[in-house]
């Protein structure tokens, strides 16, 4: 690719981070960053002694602030790290910090490129035991050089059930195999929809395609997350449901998925 061409750094550790967990999908709109945020906040409710870091690289559609209900702009350390804004008990960084919220990001390559630098390396995370990264969706320079730039635990990837998020989850996957980062599985998301009031289950985008994808690649499926009017409500209010309500059915599926990624 090119930007292999370009000759990158080697991959270097983000200072004081152990472990970084990068949530991916093929395509946008799928729920990665819904996913990206509740997983953050399950891994910390799971287990209490562990600090968890959220970054947001999905530098053309930041969604990490209005989800975690931050805005602002980082303040400076002494080395000039930008210091993350935090709520909920997770540390956050995102461009939506960094640039006005109707900004247009009409960018050119290198800008992005350098953004993700900035983001990569000059963030102040104090000591983290996981660093969740809110990919962008799809396959293209970001992941790539996201993926080559820093050691990565491992992937998740985010698809619904319909065939087209599902092809290009595919691709997602074998990008992933090729820089060598380990794929730890799938999350099916929006899988079925249940009335509230009758009870009946509808299967809007298809009842198991993720699953199927899941046994054609040999990879897991972490977790299915049902499509349900509280986990849309909840993102877009800033009061992810993990945090808002961690006793429902709907955060428990995302604190599972959280006990099987790490
Ligand atoms: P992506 O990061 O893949 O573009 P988002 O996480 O931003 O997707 O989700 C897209 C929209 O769908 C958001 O409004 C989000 O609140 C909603 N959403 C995501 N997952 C679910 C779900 N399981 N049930 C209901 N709404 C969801």
């Amino acid at each position: 690719s090119q930007i292999m061409s370009r000759g990158l750094p080697k991959q270097k550790p983000i200072e004081g981070v152990k472990q970084v967990i990068v949530v991916a999908s093929g395509k946008g709109g799928v729920g990665k960053s819904t996913t990206a945020v509740n997983l953050a906040l399950a891994l910390a409710a799971n287990d209490s002694s562990k600090a968890v870091g959220l970054l947001d690289v999905d530098v053309y559609g930041p969604s990490i602030p209005k989800m975690m209900n931050l805005k602002g702009n980082p303040e400076l350390s002494q080395s000039n790290f930008m210091r993350p804004l935090l709520n909920y008990g997770i540390a956050c960084m995102s461009m939506g910090f960094l640039v006005e919220e109707t900004a247009p990001l009409v960018w050119r390559g290198l800008m992005v490129m350098s953004a993700i630098e900035k983001l990569l390396r000059q963030v102040d995370w104090g000591q983290l035991d996981y660093l969740v990264v809110d990919m962008p969706p799809g396959t293209g320079d970001v992941q790539l050089s996201v993926s080559q730039n820093i050691p990565i635990s491992g992937a998740v990837i985010v698809s619904t059930p319909q065939d087209i998020a599902l092809m290009d989850a595919h691709k997602g996957a074998e990008m992933f195999r090729k820089v060598h980062v380990p794929v730890l599985g799938l999350v099916q998301n929006m899988s079925v929809f249940q009335c509230p009031k009758c009870k009946h289950k509808t299967h809007i985008f298809g009842a198991d395609g993720a699953r199927r994808l899941a046994r054609t690649l040999d990879l897991d499926i972490l977790g299915d997350i049902p499509l349900h009017l509280n986990i849309r409500e909840a993102s877009d209010t800033g009061q992810p449901i993990v945090f808002s309500q961690p006793e429902s059915d709907e955060a428990k599926a995302y604190l599972r998925i959280a006990t099987e990624v790490v």
